[in-house]
This record gives C-alpha cells, sequence and structure tokens, in this order.
C-alpha cells in the first residue's frame, strides 16, 4: 500500500539536532510497501477516496510540540488494547472519506459503504457518556494514533463513521469533518462558547479552515461575525463565505501585538477603535481563538463584561502572557474546546448534507502534492481548506 508517513528515525534525528523551522516535504517520505495490521472487532478498514490537509500534520511532521511517537506512546498508555500504532512509521491525516472494505460488529454500517470519518478515537465504552471527549481514552486519528489518512488504506473506529452526504462529490467529502467540527462546538453548543442570536463574535484566522466554517456558523445563528485576516486578499475570500466585517491586519498603523514581551496597548486600542467603527462597541460577545500567545491577551481585553473566549488552538506558541485582572474584574471566561463529541460531529455534518453549511475547498490537490500542500499551511500562505484526491 501506498502512504505518506515520518519515520521514526527521522523524527528521533529533529529532536535530537534540536532542527528549527523543518518542514513537512523535508520530514515525509512516500512509502510503497507498508502493510495493515488487521482491525479489532470495534474498527473498519477504508479505502479512501479523498482526505483533508489540517495542521496538525504539520505539528506532526516539525515534531513540535510533541512528536507523533510520543503522541502514539500516550494513546497507547491510555488505550492497552491499542498496541499496533506502534510502529516505526507514522501515518499523519485527520480527515478522510472512504469506502468500508472490512468492518468489525455492528448495525449501522456494512463492508461497500461510503462514509465520512470524523477524527474522534474514543473507546467504546465511554462512548455513552454525556460528553465523551472528556473520556481519558479520547485521541486524534492520525496525530495521537497511527493509520491516517494520507495513504491507499486506513484503519479507523467503527464510531469515526459518519454518512457520505450525497450531494457532495466524493473528492470533496474528506476535507471538511475536522474543522466543521471542531467550529460547531466551539460556536454552537454548550460545551463551547453556545453563541446567541444578534451577538457579535471576533474570528482569528478567519480565512483558514476553521474560519470559513466560523464565519458560517456564525451567521447561521444571526450573530455576526468581525473576520480578522492579515491581507486584503484574504478578506476578499472570507466574502465568499458571508464574511462582511473586517479587521486587517497589515493595513493596522500598529502591527505588532508584543513589544519587548509586553502587551501593545497601541494596538490593542487601535484594534478596539475598529470594532467600534463596525459594531458601534468597543467590546465584543465571543472571541473564536486560536492563534494562542500573541493574541490570547488582546481577545481577553477584547470582550464585554461575561463575555467568553473560546480556544482551541495556539499556532503562534502556547505559553501566553495574560491580564488576569480583565477576568476577574469583568467576570470573563476562557472556555477550552476541542474537536468535537460524535453527536455533534453528527449535527454538523447533517449542516452539510442539507445544505446550509457549504463546503468549497480553495485547492483541491493530488496524493503527491501533500507534503507540498502542508509546506503551504506552515507559510500560512493557505486559504480556506485544501482537499486530496486519494484514491
Ligand atoms: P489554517 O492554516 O487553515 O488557518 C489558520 C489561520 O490563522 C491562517 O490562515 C492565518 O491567517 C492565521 N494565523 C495567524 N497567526 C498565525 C500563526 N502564527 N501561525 C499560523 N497561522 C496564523 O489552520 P486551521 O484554521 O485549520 O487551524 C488553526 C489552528 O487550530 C492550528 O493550530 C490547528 O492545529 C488548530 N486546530 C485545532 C483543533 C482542535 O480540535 N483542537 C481543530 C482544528 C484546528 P492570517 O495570516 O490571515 O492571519
Amino acid at each position: 500500500m501506498k502512504c505518506w508517513v515520518i519515520n521514526k528515525s527521522k523524527a528521533k534525528k529533529i529532536l535530537l539536532d534540536n532542527v528549527k523551522n523543518v518542514i513537512p516535504s523535508d520530514v515525509m517520505f512516500l512509502a510503497q510497501d507498508i502493510e495493515l495490521p488487521e482491525i479489532a472487532e470495534d474498527e473498519a478498514l477504508i479505502k479512501v477516496n479523498s482526505a483533508g490537509l489540517n495542521f496538525n500534520s504539520v505539528w506532526s511532521a516539525k515534531c513540535h510540540p510533541v512528536d507523533p511517537f510520543s503522541l502514539v506512546n500516550g494513546h497507547v498508555r491510555r488505550n492497552k488494547g491499542d498496541k499496533k500504532h506502534i510502529q516505526d512509521y507514522f501515518i499523519p491525516g485527520s480527515d478522510a472519506s472512504g469506502t468500508i472494505v472490512k468492518i468489525g460488529l455492528n448495525k449501522k454500517f456494512k463492508e461497500g459503504d461510503e462514509v465520512v470519518i470524523h477524527c474522534a478515537v474514543i473507546d467504546s465504552k465511554d462512548l455513552n457518556m454525556k460528553d465523551p471527549m472528556l473520556s481519558k481514552t479520547q485521541s486524534v486519528w492520525g496525530y495521537e494514533t497511527n493509520f491516517g489518512s494520507f495513504s491507499e488504506f486506513s484503519i479507523v473506529k467503527i464510531s469515526q463513521l459518519l454518512k457520505k452526504p450525497k450531494n457532495l462529490h466524493y473528492t470533496l467529502s474528506g476535507s471538511y469533518m475536522l474543522t466543521l467540527g471542531t467550529a460547531y462546538r466551539m460556536i454552537v453548543t454548550k460545551n463551547g462558547g453556545k453563541l446567541n442570536k444578534g451577538e457579535t463574535c471576533l474570528i482569528w484566522g478567519a480565512s483558514g479552515g476553521l474560519g470559513v466554517f466560523a464565519i458560517q456558523l456564525v451567521n447561521s445563528l444571526g450573530a455576526i461575525p468581525i473576520c480578522v485576516v492579515s491581507t486584503k486578499e484574504k478578506a476578499d475570500y472570507c466574502k465568499k463565505f458571508g464574511g462582511k466585517h473586517f479587521i486587517i491586519l497589515n493595513e493596522l498603523e500598529n502591527k505588532k501585538f508584543l513589544v519587548d514581551d509586553k502587551f501593545n496597548m497601541k494596538m490593542w486600542l487601535e484594534f478596539s477603535s475598529k470594532i467600534k467603527n463596525i459594531i458601534g462597541s468597543d467590546k465584543v460577545d465571543m472571541v473564536f481563538e486560536h492563534i494562542g500567545m500573541e493574541t490570547m491577551a488582546l481577545g481577553i481585553y477584547l470582550l464585554r463584561r461575561g463575555g467568553r473566549v473560546v480556544t482551541c488552538a495556539a499556532s503562534s506558541g502556547y505559553e501566553a502572557k495574560i491580564d488576569i485582572r480583565y477576568i476577574w474584574m469583568e467576570m470573563k471566561k476562557i472556555i477550552g474546546s476541542h474537536f468535537c463529541n460524535i453527536n455533534e460531529a453528527e449535527e454538523a455534518n447533517d449542516l452539510i448534507t442539507n445544505g446550509l453549511i457549504k463546503h468549497e475547498p480553495n485547492k483541491i490537490i493530488d496524493f503527491k502534492d501533500i507534503p507540498k500542500g502542508l509546506d503551504e499551511m506552515n507559510s500560512r500562505k493557505s486559504l480556506g481548506k485544501i482537499a486530496v484526491k486519494i484514491n
């Protein structure tokens, strides 16, 4: 079987040499002869038809902040039955659609069914928890577990299977679930920020994979998205997904979030005056956050009393400095959110099936170009989602 892999020896070298600025195409290797292990009774073997690129594969290739082999070891420590994931190779990729080739015990799906795969790997004993994402067994497929989607075949838990929307061509159906599901939980459900009609939501990185779904979800609730992007070109791209209000970072007079490791108050004030020009108030109800170190403190500052920052990532670094006075004095909340549980994934998938949220990847690339596509994400040049044709 053909698949893109990260080899254990290469990952070790990156860690030992403490290589900075490594790019995915330097690390990933096209393997031709890997044989997948047998599936267990709670698993399915999938012929992958299409996949999607996500930023977590950039982290895997960079071995930062944690290399994929250590993450897989962590998964196996929490899931003793999953030892087969420990291999000398790691196949990344956390989004796919495909066809079931072989399936364990279940009543819902059968061999030959076309499916979309969501990335929440959870032990079957915890699937009935109120929020299975809180299970200690939970891992992200193709990031913390092996046998991800950059491959002709993949192994997934049966509980990761969703019906493929009939209205979406199979080339497109493998590239929305991870970011749509994440944005759905962050914005819509009570496990995230549960945005209400009429509220305002500041969306960082609005032209990215999370952002294009965040804009649509905020609009669908009758709330108001304020999109933050670095360039006018990215703002124009957001308009395709319903973005109307923009803060364009390279057009600000004060461009730096931090100066000498201190908050750049000039920038914060310029930022809030831009928000005031848009909505008539310099404070928002919710912040959709995933940039981390550079933006967390500003996001907290920009909230109204009792507002919430919902965060799922830290692309610019995770050791953020914040001024906690704003949190208690103005009773603001920081809510952590991570992908979504199975009910939320089904609800988000239904939005695509019913045509309420559109999925239009900015690019469709060939299997051979996966590492180059990840390089593009790494350099912050990509727009929206990148879909990959596999089989
Ligand atoms: P994309 O690369 O598609 O988009 C991110 C956008 O953020 C970029 O387009 C860029 O836009 C902006 N950005 C601002 N500062 C930085 C920075 N320092 N580095 C990189 N991007 C920056 O990524 P996604 O939207 O798919 O994902 C964003 C983050 O969220 C990633 O770290 C990803 O791993 C994480 N994530 C976490 C999930 C979870 O479940 N916990 C699920 C999905 C994603 P601009 O240049 O215009 O500012």
